[in-house]
Protein backbone atom coordinates (compact mmCIF):
# COMPACT_ATOMS: atom_id res chain seq x y z
CA UNK A 1 0.00 0.00 0.00
CA UNK A 2 1.03 3.67 -0.85
CA UNK A 3 1.45 5.83 2.32
CA UNK A 4 -0.24 8.70 -0.08
CA UNK A 5 -3.89 8.80 -0.78
CA UNK A 6 -4.25 11.64 -3.24
CA UNK A 7 -1.79 13.95 -4.49
CA UNK A 8 0.69 15.41 -2.18
CA UNK A 9 3.93 17.88 -2.24
CA UNK A 10 5.99 15.74 -0.30
CA UNK A 11 8.48 18.41 1.81
CA UNK A 12 11.43 16.61 3.22
CA UNK A 13 13.01 18.58 5.52
CA UNK A 14 15.91 16.42 6.35
CA UNK A 15 17.10 17.32 2.76
CA UNK A 16 16.46 20.62 3.62
CA UNK A 17 18.69 20.46 6.64
CA UNK A 18 21.49 18.47 4.21
CA UNK A 19 21.87 21.18 1.43
CA UNK A 20 21.63 23.76 3.75
CA UNK A 21 24.37 22.43 5.97
CA UNK A 22 26.22 21.60 3.00
CA UNK A 23 26.14 24.70 1.38
CA UNK A 24 27.06 26.59 4.68
CA UNK A 25 30.29 24.05 4.01
CA UNK A 26 31.52 25.92 0.66
CA UNK A 27 31.79 29.46 2.23
CA UNK A 28 34.00 30.54 4.97
CA UNK A 29 31.93 30.15 8.73
CA UNK A 30 31.92 34.22 8.68
CA UNK A 31 30.24 34.41 6.31
CA UNK A 32 25.95 35.09 6.77
CA UNK A 33 23.88 33.07 5.07
CA UNK A 34 20.57 34.47 4.33
CA UNK A 35 18.04 31.74 2.68
CA UNK A 36 15.51 32.66 -0.02
CA UNK A 37 11.81 32.07 0.43
CA UNK A 38 10.07 33.89 -1.47
CA UNK A 39 6.99 32.62 -3.40
CA UNK A 40 6.33 30.46 -1.11
CA UNK A 41 9.42 28.66 -0.40
CA UNK A 42 10.11 28.39 -3.75
CA UNK A 43 6.29 26.51 -4.25
CA UNK A 44 6.84 24.36 -1.08
CA UNK A 45 6.26 26.27 2.22
CA UNK A 46 7.81 29.61 3.21
CA UNK A 47 6.80 29.17 6.98
CA UNK A 48 7.81 25.07 7.44
CA UNK A 49 10.78 25.86 5.57
CA UNK A 50 11.57 28.97 7.59
CA UNK A 51 11.26 27.62 10.77
CA UNK A 52 13.61 24.83 9.91
CA UNK A 53 16.29 27.37 8.87
CA UNK A 54 16.11 29.20 12.35
CA UNK A 55 16.28 26.07 14.09
CA UNK A 56 19.82 25.47 12.16
CA UNK A 57 20.94 28.70 12.78
CA UNK A 58 20.18 30.45 9.12
CA UNK A 59 21.41 34.40 9.61
CA UNK A 60 17.97 36.25 7.73
CA UNK A 61 15.97 35.48 4.94
CA UNK A 62 15.02 37.11 1.71
CA UNK A 63 11.46 37.60 0.16
CA UNK A 64 10.50 39.12 -2.95
CA UNK A 65 7.34 41.36 -1.51
CA UNK A 66 6.37 42.68 1.66
CA UNK A 67 3.23 40.30 1.79
CA UNK A 68 5.43 37.60 1.81
CA UNK A 69 7.44 38.81 4.93
CA UNK A 70 4.18 39.71 6.83
CA UNK A 71 3.35 36.04 5.98
CA UNK A 72 6.50 35.15 7.52
CA UNK A 73 6.28 37.26 10.28
CA UNK A 74 3.05 36.32 11.15
CA UNK A 75 4.19 32.70 11.46
CA UNK A 76 6.41 33.86 14.07
CA UNK A 77 9.76 34.50 12.17
CA UNK A 78 11.92 37.30 13.87
CA UNK A 79 15.37 36.74 11.83
CA UNK A 80 16.22 39.66 9.67
CA UNK A 81 13.92 39.57 6.74
CA UNK A 82 15.21 40.99 3.47
CA UNK A 83 12.30 42.43 0.99
CA UNK A 84 14.03 42.47 -2.55
CA UNK A 85 10.87 43.90 -4.52
CA UNK A 86 9.80 46.36 -2.41
CA UNK A 87 6.46 48.26 -3.88
CA UNK A 88 5.63 52.32 -3.30
CA UNK A 89 2.51 50.76 -1.77
CA UNK A 90 4.02 48.72 0.80
CA UNK A 91 6.10 50.99 2.32
CA UNK A 92 4.55 51.37 5.91
CA UNK A 93 3.74 48.08 5.91
CA UNK A 94 7.43 47.08 5.32
CA UNK A 95 8.06 49.61 8.80
CA UNK A 96 5.10 48.03 10.64
CA UNK A 97 6.31 44.71 10.72
CA UNK A 98 10.15 45.42 10.63
CA UNK A 99 11.00 44.38 6.68
CA UNK A 100 14.48 45.53 5.65
CA UNK A 101 13.55 46.88 2.00
CA UNK A 102 16.38 46.67 -0.77
CA UNK A 103 16.05 49.70 -2.20
CA UNK A 104 16.81 49.44 -6.27
CA UNK A 105 16.18 52.97 -7.54
CA UNK A 106 16.54 56.68 -6.75
CA UNK A 107 12.52 56.87 -6.88
CA UNK A 108 12.33 54.09 -4.27
CA UNK A 109 15.00 55.38 -1.87
CA UNK A 110 12.87 59.17 -2.04
CA UNK A 111 9.72 57.69 -1.92
CA UNK A 112 11.06 54.82 1.37
CA UNK A 113 12.82 57.78 3.11
CA UNK A 114 9.85 60.24 2.56
CA UNK A 115 7.89 57.53 4.37
CA UNK A 116 10.23 57.03 6.69
CA UNK A 117 10.90 60.22 8.02
CA UNK A 118 7.58 60.45 8.44
CA UNK A 119 6.56 57.67 10.80
CA UNK A 120 9.54 59.07 12.82
CA UNK A 121 11.99 56.83 12.07
CA UNK A 122 15.48 56.53 13.29
CA UNK A 123 18.43 54.96 11.80
CA UNK A 124 15.98 52.29 9.58
CA UNK A 125 18.00 49.32 8.20
CA UNK A 126 17.97 49.45 3.99
CA UNK A 127 20.25 47.64 1.49
CA UNK A 128 20.92 48.93 -1.69
CA UNK A 129 20.92 46.76 -4.83
CA UNK A 130 23.16 48.20 -7.79
CA UNK A 131 22.94 46.77 -11.07
CA UNK A 132 25.75 45.11 -12.72
CA UNK A 133 24.56 43.69 -16.08
CA UNK A 134 21.64 41.51 -14.88
CA UNK A 135 19.64 44.98 -16.56
CA UNK A 136 16.58 44.55 -14.39
CA UNK A 137 16.58 45.77 -11.28
CA UNK A 138 18.92 48.52 -9.25
CA UNK A 139 20.73 51.40 -8.97
CA UNK A 140 23.34 52.75 -11.84
CA UNK A 141 26.89 52.39 -10.67
CA UNK A 142 26.70 56.81 -10.92
CA UNK A 143 23.64 56.80 -8.77
CA UNK A 144 26.00 56.86 -5.79
CA UNK A 145 25.82 60.51 -5.49
CA UNK A 146 22.08 60.88 -5.48
CA UNK A 147 21.60 58.47 -2.95
CA UNK A 148 24.54 60.69 -0.52
CA UNK A 149 22.46 63.99 -1.71
CA UNK A 150 19.62 61.86 -0.73
CA UNK A 151 21.18 60.67 2.72
CA UNK A 152 22.35 63.69 3.25
CA UNK A 153 22.53 64.08 7.02
CA UNK A 154 19.15 62.62 7.90
CA UNK A 155 19.82 59.75 10.38
CA UNK A 156 16.39 58.34 9.18
CA UNK A 157 17.88 55.02 7.31
CA UNK A 158 20.84 53.02 8.33
CA UNK A 159 22.35 51.35 5.04
CA UNK A 160 22.64 48.17 6.41
CA UNK A 161 23.67 46.02 2.91
CA UNK A 162 24.35 46.62 -0.09
CA UNK A 163 23.76 44.11 -2.91
CA UNK A 164 23.93 42.96 -6.68
CA UNK A 165 22.63 39.96 -8.70
CA UNK A 166 24.76 37.84 -10.63
CA UNK A 167 22.77 36.81 -13.98
CA UNK A 168 25.04 33.42 -15.34
CA UNK A 169 26.92 32.42 -12.45
CA UNK A 170 25.29 28.66 -12.90
CA UNK A 171 27.11 29.33 -16.59
CA UNK A 172 30.61 28.67 -17.02
CA UNK A 173 30.54 29.61 -20.63
CA UNK A 174 29.97 33.10 -19.26
CA UNK A 175 32.37 33.68 -16.97
CA UNK A 176 34.29 36.49 -18.44
CA UNK A 177 30.58 38.06 -17.97
CA UNK A 178 30.28 37.29 -14.57
CA UNK A 179 33.83 38.02 -13.59
CA UNK A 180 32.69 41.62 -15.12
CA UNK A 181 30.13 41.93 -12.45
CA UNK A 182 32.12 40.84 -9.37
CA UNK A 183 34.27 43.47 -10.71
CA UNK A 184 31.55 46.19 -10.80
CA UNK A 185 30.09 44.96 -7.47
CA UNK A 186 33.39 45.53 -5.91
CA UNK A 187 34.24 49.11 -7.67
CA UNK A 188 30.60 50.13 -6.73
CA UNK A 189 31.08 48.71 -3.21
CA UNK A 190 34.40 51.15 -2.74
CA UNK A 191 32.90 54.50 -4.24
CA UNK A 192 29.37 53.97 -2.06
CA UNK A 193 31.70 53.09 1.52
CA UNK A 194 33.89 56.11 0.27
CA UNK A 195 30.41 58.23 -0.22
CA UNK A 196 28.21 56.75 2.96
CA UNK A 197 30.70 55.19 5.57
CA UNK A 198 31.41 51.57 6.16
CA UNK A 199 28.77 49.53 4.69
CA UNK A 200 27.92 46.28 7.14
CA UNK A 201 26.86 43.47 4.92
CA UNK A 202 28.14 43.28 1.50
CA UNK A 203 26.16 40.29 -0.75
CA UNK A 204 26.20 39.09 -4.03
CA UNK A 205 26.66 35.51 -4.54
CA UNK A 206 23.50 32.87 -5.15
CA UNK A 207 23.28 29.62 -5.00
CA UNK A 208 25.46 28.53 -7.99
CA UNK A 209 27.48 32.11 -7.19
CA UNK A 210 28.49 30.02 -3.63
CA UNK A 211 29.69 27.11 -5.35
CA UNK A 212 31.07 28.61 -8.92
CA UNK A 213 32.30 31.32 -7.34
CA UNK A 214 33.24 31.32 -3.30
CA UNK A 215 35.73 33.94 -3.67
CA UNK A 216 33.13 36.73 -3.98
CA UNK A 217 30.99 35.88 -1.19
CA UNK A 218 31.93 39.30 0.99
CA UNK A 219 29.93 39.39 4.10
CA UNK A 220 26.92 37.15 2.99
CA UNK A 221 25.59 34.84 0.70
CA UNK A 222 21.78 34.42 -0.81
CA UNK A 223 20.47 31.10 -1.44
CA UNK A 224 17.27 29.90 -2.91
CA UNK A 225 17.19 26.68 -5.27
CA UNK A 226 20.09 25.34 -3.40
CA UNK A 227 18.09 24.67 -0.21
CA UNK A 228 15.37 23.43 -2.12
CA UNK A 229 18.14 20.86 -3.69
CA UNK A 230 17.89 21.83 -7.28
CA UNK A 231 19.82 24.20 -9.55
CA UNK A 232 18.84 25.53 -13.41
CA UNK A 233 21.31 22.97 -14.66
CA UNK A 234 20.62 19.13 -13.97
CA UNK A 235 24.39 18.77 -13.54
CA UNK A 236 24.07 20.94 -10.80
CA UNK A 237 25.76 19.21 -7.76
CA UNK A 238 25.07 16.04 -6.80
CA UNK A 239 25.38 17.22 -3.31
CA UNK A 240 22.02 18.22 -2.68
CA UNK A 241 19.33 16.28 -2.25
CA UNK A 242 15.58 17.31 -3.29
CA UNK A 243 13.56 18.44 -0.85
CA UNK A 244 9.86 18.62 -2.50
CA UNK A 245 8.37 15.39 -4.43
CA UNK A 246 5.48 15.38 -6.16
CA UNK A 247 3.47 12.37 -5.69
CA UNK A 248 -0.18 11.16 -6.59
CA UNK A 249 -2.17 7.89 -7.03
CA UNK A 250 -3.95 6.12 -9.79
CA UNK A 251 -7.65 7.04 -9.44
CA UNK A 252 -8.61 4.61 -12.37
CA UNK A 253 -7.58 2.19 -14.91
CA UNK A 254 -8.64 2.48 -18.19
CA UNK A 255 -8.39 -0.57 -20.99
CA UNK A 256 -9.10 0.96 -24.17
CA UNK A 257 -9.05 -0.70 -27.81
CA UNK A 258 -7.27 0.10 -31.00
CA UNK A 259 -8.15 3.28 -32.62
CA UNK A 260 -10.38 4.99 -29.40
CA UNK A 261 -9.16 8.27 -28.28
CA UNK A 262 -8.39 10.03 -24.96
CA UNK A 263 -9.13 12.83 -22.98
CA UNK A 264 -10.08 15.89 -24.53
CA UNK A 265 -9.44 16.87 -28.47
CA UNK A 266 -9.16 13.10 -28.77
CA UNK A 267 -5.08 14.39 -28.98
CA UNK A 268 -4.37 10.74 -28.18
CA UNK A 269 -4.79 7.75 -30.50
CA UNK A 270 -4.60 4.19 -29.52
CA UNK A 271 -2.52 2.21 -31.71
CA UNK A 272 -2.97 -0.75 -29.88
CA UNK A 273 -4.76 -2.38 -26.90
CA UNK A 274 -3.57 0.06 -24.23
CA UNK A 275 -4.32 0.55 -20.25
CA UNK A 276 -4.36 4.35 -18.94
CA UNK A 277 -4.28 5.47 -15.96
CA UNK A 278 -6.12 8.67 -14.91
CA UNK A 279 -4.37 11.01 -12.31
CA UNK A 280 -6.01 13.28 -9.73
CA UNK A 281 -4.09 16.20 -10.57
CA UNK A 282 -3.95 18.58 -14.07
CA UNK A 283 -2.94 22.25 -15.00
CA UNK A 284 -4.78 23.77 -12.12
CA UNK A 285 -2.73 21.95 -10.03
CA UNK A 286 0.32 22.98 -11.64
CA UNK A 287 1.04 20.75 -14.64
CA UNK A 288 0.48 22.48 -17.75
CA UNK A 289 -0.58 21.38 -20.81
CA UNK A 290 3.11 21.65 -22.46
CA UNK A 291 3.55 18.49 -19.87
CA UNK A 292 1.09 16.76 -22.45
CA UNK A 293 1.08 14.89 -26.06
CA UNK A 294 3.84 12.32 -24.94
CA UNK A 295 6.47 14.79 -23.78
CA UNK A 296 6.73 14.29 -20.04
CA UNK A 297 7.14 11.03 -18.28
CA UNK A 298 6.29 10.36 -14.71
CA UNK A 299 7.26 7.43 -12.87
CA UNK A 300 5.15 4.71 -11.49
CA UNK A 301 6.62 1.40 -9.63
CA UNK A 302 10.09 2.57 -10.42
CA UNK A 303 9.46 2.64 -14.54
CA UNK A 304 8.62 5.52 -16.93
CA UNK A 305 5.08 6.79 -18.19
CA UNK A 306 4.35 8.99 -20.77
CA UNK A 307 1.47 11.78 -20.06
CA UNK A 308 -0.71 11.16 -22.84
CA UNK A 309 -3.13 13.43 -24.34
CA UNK A 310 -4.02 16.99 -23.17
CA UNK A 311 -3.72 17.79 -19.55
CA UNK A 312 -6.74 18.57 -18.07
CA UNK A 313 -7.64 20.96 -15.13
CA UNK A 314 -7.52 18.75 -12.09
CA UNK A 315 -6.68 15.42 -14.22
CA UNK A 316 -4.06 13.86 -16.74
CA UNK A 317 -3.79 10.27 -18.31
CA UNK A 318 -1.10 7.95 -18.78
CA UNK A 319 -0.09 5.19 -20.82
CA UNK A 320 0.62 2.44 -18.39
CA UNK A 321 -0.01 -0.26 -20.57
CA UNK A 322 4.03 -2.21 -20.01
CA UNK A 323 3.60 -1.27 -16.40
CA UNK A 324 2.08 -3.98 -13.89
CA UNK A 325 -0.16 -1.52 -11.69
CA UNK A 326 -3.68 -1.07 -9.97
CA UNK A 327 -5.62 1.63 -8.84
CA UNK A 328 -4.84 3.62 -6.01
CA UNK A 329 -0.87 2.61 -6.54
CA UNK A 330 1.81 5.75 -6.32
CA UNK A 331 2.87 7.77 -8.93
CA UNK A 332 6.25 10.31 -8.86
CA UNK A 333 6.12 13.00 -11.17
CA UNK A 334 9.15 14.32 -9.43
CA UNK A 335 11.16 13.35 -6.52
CA UNK A 336 13.11 9.74 -5.93
CA UNK A 337 13.62 8.81 -9.60
CA UNK A 338 13.03 11.89 -11.19
CA UNK A 339 14.25 15.35 -10.34
CA UNK A 340 12.15 18.69 -11.10
CA UNK A 341 14.80 19.62 -12.89
CA UNK A 342 14.33 16.84 -15.46
CA UNK A 343 10.55 16.63 -15.21
CA UNK A 344 10.66 20.75 -16.01
CA UNK A 345 12.75 19.95 -18.91
CA UNK A 346 10.31 17.91 -20.74
CA UNK A 347 7.93 21.37 -21.24
CA UNK A 348 11.08 23.33 -21.84
CA UNK A 349 11.34 25.04 -18.44
CA UNK A 350 13.33 25.17 -15.17
CA UNK A 351 13.08 23.35 -11.65
CA UNK A 352 12.25 26.74 -10.51
CA UNK A 353 8.90 27.63 -12.90
CA UNK A 354 7.88 23.86 -11.83
CA UNK A 355 8.15 23.79 -8.53
CA UNK A 356 6.82 27.68 -7.78
CA UNK A 357 3.97 26.61 -9.89
CA UNK A 358 2.47 23.52 -7.85
CA UNK A 359 -0.61 25.22 -6.46
CA UNK A 360 -1.80 25.79 -3.29
CA UNK A 361 -4.29 22.65 -3.72
CA UNK A 362 -1.91 20.13 -3.79
CA UNK A 363 -1.92 19.11 0.15
CA UNK A 364 1.64 19.97 1.49
CA UNK A 365 2.84 17.01 4.19
CA UNK A 366 6.18 17.04 5.67
CA UNK A 367 9.22 14.31 6.74
N1 LIG B 1 19.07 36.98 -4.78
C1 LIG B 1 18.15 37.52 -5.57
C2 LIG B 1 18.12 39.01 -5.72
C3 LIG B 1 17.24 36.73 -6.27
O1 LIG B 1 16.32 37.30 -7.06
C4 LIG B 1 17.31 35.32 -6.11
C5 LIG B 1 16.42 34.43 -6.85
O2 LIG B 1 15.89 34.68 -7.88
C6 LIG B 1 18.29 34.78 -5.28
C7 LIG B 1 19.16 35.63 -4.62
C8 LIG B 1 18.44 33.29 -5.10
O3 LIG B 1 18.90 32.70 -6.29
P1 LIG B 1 19.05 31.12 -6.42
O4 LIG B 1 17.68 30.55 -6.27
O5 LIG B 1 19.60 30.90 -7.79
O6 LIG B 1 19.97 30.68 -5.33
Amino acid sequence: MPDIHETVLEIDLGALEHNYRYLRSRIRPATKFMAVVKASGYGSDAVAIARKLVSLGVDALAVAYASEGVALRKGGITLPILVLHPQEGNFEEIITHNLEPSLYSPRILKGFHEIARREGQKGYPVHLKFNTGLNRLGFWENDVRFIREEMGESEVLSVKGILSHLGASEDLDERDFTERQIAMFRRIVQEAEKALGPIPIKHLLNTSGILNYPEAQWDMVRSGIGIYGYGNDPRFDPELKPVVSLKTVISQLHRIEPGETVGYNRAFRAEGYKTTATLPLGHADGIGRHYGQGKAFVIVKGKRAPIIGNVCMDMLMIDVTEIDCKEGDEVILFGKGQSADEFASYAGTISYELLTGISPRVKRIYK
